[in-house]
């Protein structure tokens, strides 16, 4: 391990864990200075918001922190049961269940789905797992989990998935993709690849970590936004943490298929239920979320439209990117380091990523817009930018 670690060292890779404490809005204090962040997942702004804090504290108040069990034994709450029917209502799903994080939902729920009832051949469980080149790392570990057969496609390449799909016949096969992808801010050809699933018998999974809350009609996400439903993609996972400003994640689907993850995904079977308070805050988030009383998704688009403009003013070269998530594409790992010391020194949070979140050459300074965000506060962001010595720009690829 100290040989990798130096070895990553050595390639400028070191990651590094900073305290940034929250001020209130966008402003964090990091190493002693106050700085806007423009990195964060917090999309809407909910999770300073009061009605969350609240329902938060309430519950809190009255049933404990802790929950002290698994669901399946003795940690599920009446707040989680009403949290899992209220996201099967805004999804147009059957059922809903509750996991602890995003990661642990990706990973339990494709082993769950990948392994149960398929035949072990040669070590492997039988079952075929189809993904995006690009998809986030815990659905690429969920494949491995389950021992199946990983095929990935070119990002975003529907036809791609069809000829994976085709290279194995016969086997029980899924297709898994970010709904909006995480470091890239694209979204999924997700009515393309519902037909191409549809077609051949295959299951179709949609992480929409990032869709949910911002996209589609009552935020219900990207694959809503596709008028997409539960025929076209049966199990939709999402996550709690993003743009619902809280933690957590669920699956949901028709309830023989979330029956059955919830007997197999060791995940949910073997851990500690989240706390009832966060369950409640979620469900005052998702309040929020599907009326949008302060009209945070508009001001949102605002942001990210205002962002695109003034950043084709001073010709950054932005990625394909329509939602919050604006990547500014660097190259070099050394410049895209660079480039995000210069936007800390002139007060804002950026943070470089690096491989192998990203491809080799792919670093970038991921740039992240939210409702909380003023006018202002992204025309000082862009001015910022603009100032970015031309070589740093220069080495993107
Ligand atoms: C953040 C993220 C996850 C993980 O969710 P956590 O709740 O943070 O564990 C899963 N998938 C995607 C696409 C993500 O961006």
């Amino acid at each position: 391990m100290e040989a990798a670690r130096a070895g990553r060292a050595q390639a400028g890779l070191l990651r590094q864990t900073r305290t940034c404490d929250v001020l209130g809005g966008d402003r964090r204090l990091v190493d002693g200075r106050v700085l806007a962040d423009f990195c964060g997942n917090d999309y809407l702004g909910l999770a300073g918001h009061r009605h969350l804090v609240a329902a938060f504290t309430r519950t809190a108040a009255a049933e404990g922190v802790g929950t002290g069990a698994a669901h399946l034994v003795a940690g599920h709450r009446g707040e989680h049961a009403a949290l899992e029917e209220e996201l099967a209502d805004w999804t147009g799903r059957e059922r809903a269940l509750l996991f602890s994080t995003g990661v642990m939902a990706n990973l339990g729920t494709l082993q769950a789905l990948l392994s149960a009832g398929a035949m072990p051949v040669q070590g492997r469980t039988g079952a075929l797992c189809v993904q995006d080149r690009l998809n986030h790392a815990s659905l690429v570990d969920g494949a491995h989990l389950a021992g199946a057969e990983l095929r990935r496609y070119p990002h975003v390449d529907a036809h791609g998935a069809a000829r994976q799909l085709d290279a194995r016949p016969g086997l029980p096969a899924l297709v898994a993709t970010d709904g909006v992808f995480s470091m890239d801010g694209d979204v999924a050809p997700l009515a393309m690849l519902a037909t191409i699933c549809q077609e051949r018998g295959a299951m179709l999974y949609v992480d929409d970590a990032h869709g949910l809350g911002v996209m589609g009609p009552q935020g219900a996400g990207s694959v809503a936004a596709a008028g997409l439903g539960a025929k076209d993609v049966p199990v939709l996972m999402g996550t709690l943490g993003k743009a619902l400003g809280c933690a957590g994640a669920f699956v949901a689907g028709d309830a023989s298929v979330i029956e059955a993850i919830t007997q197999f995904a060791r995940t949910y079977v073997y851990t500690t239920a989240m706390p009832a308070a966060l369950a409640a805050a979620t469900r005052a988030a998702i309040r929020l979320v599907r009326t949008d009383p302060e009209g945070r998704r508009d001001r949102l688009g605002a942001n990210i439209a205002r962002f695109r403009a003034g950043a084709a003013q001073l010709g950054l070269r932005l990625m394909p990117s329509t939602t919050a998530i604006q990547p500014l594409l660097i190259g070099s790992t050394g410049a895209a380091m660079a480039a995000a010391a210069t936007l800390e020194a002139a007060g804002f949070l950026v943070v470089a990523i690096r491989p192998p979140t990203v491809p080799p050459g792919g670093a970038r300074l991921r740039i992240t817009l939210s409702a909380t965000h003023t006018p202002k506060r992204i025309d000082a962001l862009l001015d910022a930018l603009g100032r970015l010595p031309r070589a740093l720009e220069s080495a993107a690829v």
